[in-house]
């Protein structure tokens, strides 16, 4: 592929700021790690493109939001946590090799970020930009999610610096995402000598796990699948409690509130037991019609270019919803997200950032 229009960008440069944000370890939750990552990110900013990068509270952690001034048109939309628990970075430092750079983060999302910043650096007008990094992402965004509404709405377009679909590809639809938790609670007795006077939570929980699968419909992209369950305390004893946890996915706002009301009205098969279900689609889907205008400017930059949905959620889901032009996957080229085999193409940042470059100038041309 090859871009209409390059831009001056240095990937060493890039290479190190990539390098110094991996450095600082940031799983989601972890407040210390966080403000530590925050400012990190802050500096890179401020670095690069210069003004102010502030660091705004949350109880999840401190987000980062710069602006570039003059009237709100584009937000890059990002977070800083990371899946990976402190002491990742000690056995798999950074690294540039064979054409990957490897690390805690590369993929998911700190290479993004970086490829964000350096190719709004090579615009020398950066006025109607705004960046927000947030510190929560990766736990559901319950600490973010009003801001990263507001500012979009203010901006009126966001591009979401998340890692690229495979081979580079573009996300442009996302499906809704969930968890559910069921808990049922039944009686505990003997097993032995009078197993009939309890009530047997882990059976319940069997019909309720059949009950559940049942709900999906991938013909029109809904997966429910029960991911963890637990019950019972000893081996003696009918169990009181046990708990299924369901990993949720939905194409359409239709199959969401389909599926909730499901939930809703799930009821117990054996008498005296209940059911209790907390939770919902806390991220509702991402339409690929959200992304329409802004994956066409992109493929107009980057002729075959690839747009792709995908199946899992990111905070581009939030402002998609509110009716927000939304483009995903923009960061890094790579993969293993979220794994040990995490890795970044370093050959892509270049023509990456320059995307970021021409989106922006596109977006503020209104072309
Ligand atoms: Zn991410």
């Amino acid at each position: 592929m090859t871009m209409h229009r390059t831009v001056q960008v240095n990937v060493d440069a890039m290479l190190e700021d990539l390098r110094t944000l991996v450095e600082v370890e940031s799983p989601s939750r972890d407040l210390d790690a966080l403000a530590v990552s925050a400012k990190a990110v802050a500096a890179v900013i401020e670095g690069r493109l210069g003004g102010r990068a502030s660091v705004v509270e949350s109880a999840a952690g401190p987000h980062v939001h710069w602006s570039g001034g003059g009237e709100p048109r584009v937000l890059f939309l990002g977070h800083h946590d990371t899946v990976f628990p402190l002491g990742t970075l000690e056995r798999r430092p950074f690294r540039v090799e064979d054409g990957h750079a490897t690390g805690p983060g590369v993929f998911d999302m700190l290479g993004g970020l970086v490829q964000a910043v350096h190719g709004l650096a090579a615009l020398e007008d950066r006025s109607g930009v705004e960046i927000l990094v947030t510190a929560d992402e990766e736990v559901g965004s319950h600490g973010s999610r009003a801001l990263i509404e507001e500012r979009a709405l203010a901006c009126g377009a966001v591009l979401v610096f998340e890692g690229a679909a495979d081979g580079g590809a573009l996300k442009t639809g996302r499906k809704g995402c969930g968890t559910f938790e069921v808990r049922i609670t039944g009686r505990a007795s003997h097993a032995g000598l009078e197993p009939e006077a309890g009530i047997n939570a882990l059976v319940e929980a069997a019909h309720q796990v059949l009950d559940i699968a049942a709900l999906a419909r991938p013909e029109v992209g809904t997966t429910v699948t029960p991911t963890v369950a637990s019950a019972g305390t000893l081996d003696n004893v009918v169990p009181a409690e046990a708990v299924v946890v369901v990993d949720v996915r939905v194409e359409s706002a239709a199959e969401k509130e389909r599926v909730e009301a499901a939930f809703a009205g799930l009821t117990p098969h054996l008498p005296g037991a209940v059911v209790t279900v907390r939770g919902g689609v806390g991220r509702p889907p991402m339409p690929e019609s959200a992304s329409d205008g802004l994956f066409a400017l992109a493929r107009r930059l980057l002729p075959g270019i690839e747009g792709r949905a995908v199946g899992g959620g990111s905070d581009g889901n939030f402002t998609a919803a509110l009716g927000v032009p939304t483009l995903d996957g923009l960061g890094a080229v790579g993969g293993g997200a979220h794994a040990d085999h995490e890795y970044l193409v370093v050959s892509s940042m270049a023509e990456r950032a320059a995307l970021v470059a021409g989106l922006v100038e596109a977006i503020r041309d209104g072309s």
